[in-house]
């Protein structure tokens, strides 16, 4: 697979761009996840004009549709800002990107919980960075994520399980050519979507069995949303024990009763939250190898992300 293109806001990657010249540098992000993934970096701030160092801003106003305003000088750069921000995300849309990370806490960058102060000074934490909110209003089914939340091992697994399907899916799109390409794709994908949502795997289950019905831009089309909208409801170790008794049933015949018991075990431990998932999926994994499972082999769900990111691990 070729690299996953995702923007960042440029602090992340260690450059000086901040306010007071300083940088927000992940070392998570550039060295680990850095070795998967070509970063498109924005800067808000920089790029529509302000220099480094610059006088620092916040959100003022209505949460709903805030002003940003410098702190010292009360300086508006609502207008400048999303002017910028609407011709910036236009360009964006030819790098293909896969996902973004923004920089939490940042009236400019950050996707959630930005304080909006009221006209007694007072913060609420309900705002969106103004770039952040244009970026994710234009592009709304892609995976965005920011640095403070990619901390949290469940959310980091989520959004890097994210952009590799997209960048898998995106792969299919460039190929274009026939049904059989989105039915393979979503045969290799279809425990994977089981554990974010039984709904969504029913539908497109659906949708794929009708696929000779539609046109193949209308395929590719409907699948994508269908796609993307199940990967947004997180997994569940309700949900995953479902998929794994699910793949259970494909050795009923081969497992011994020994074996059967371990994976009971090992799915129920892992169900109650004993031993993190990794554990019943390399199991299951080795099982896939001894008895030849065809099917089974070639689900993504077994394996959706380098081993060396240590996803799965947690409990
Ligand atoms: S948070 Fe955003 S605007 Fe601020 S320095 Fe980082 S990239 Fe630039």
């Amino acid at each position: 697979m070729e690299k996953i293109k995702l923007g960042i806001s440029t602090c992340l990657l260690g450059e000086n761009v901040r306010y007071d010249g300083g940088h927000k540098w992940d070392r998570f992000l550039t060295d680990t996840l850095g070795q998967y993934v070509e970063y498109v970096p924005v800067c808000p701030e920089v790029e529509c004009g302000l220099g480094v160092p610059r006088e620092s801003m916040h959100l003022e106003g209505d949460p709903e549709s805030p002003r940003l305003v410098t702190i010292r000088t009360k300086q508006d750069m609502t207008d400048r800002m999303v002017k910028w921000a609407q011709k910036r995300v236009a360009e964006l849309e030819k790098e293909d990107l896969c996902g973004f990370i923004f920089k939490s806490d940042s009236p400019s960058s950050g996707m959630e919980r930005i304080r909006v102060y009221n006209e007694k000074g007072m913060p609420v934490k309900k705002g969106v960075g103004m770039f952040a909110r244009i970026f994710m209003e234009h592009f709304s089914l892609l995976p965005v994520e920011d640095e403070g939340r990619l901390h949290d091992p469940k959310l980091r697994e989520n959004f890097i399980e994210k952009i590799f399907t997209l960048k898998r899916w995106r792969e299919v799109l460039v190929k274009r050519e026939k049904r059989g390409e989105v039915v393979d794709f979503h045969t290799r994908h279809k425990l994977l979507i089981l554990s974010h949502s039984p709904k969504h795997y029913q539908t497109i289950g659906k949708l794929v069995a009708r696929a000779k019905e539609l046109s193949l831009r209308e395929l590719y089309r409907q699948y994508q949303i269908w796609l993307m909208e199940s990967l947004q409801l997180k997994t569940t170790p309700k949900k995953n024990a479902n998929v794994l008794h699910h793949m259970m049933g494909y050795f009923r015949e081969q497992l011994s009763s020994d074996e059967k018991q371990e994976l009971l075990e090992v799915i129920d431990h892992y169900r109650g939250g004993y031993i993190p998932l990794v554990v019943p999926i390399t199991l299951i994994s080795h099982y896939v190898r001894k008895y030849d499972q065809p099917y089974l082999k070639q689900q993504i769900y077994l394996n959706p992300h380098p081993l060396e990111l240590q996803l799965q691990n947690h409990v």
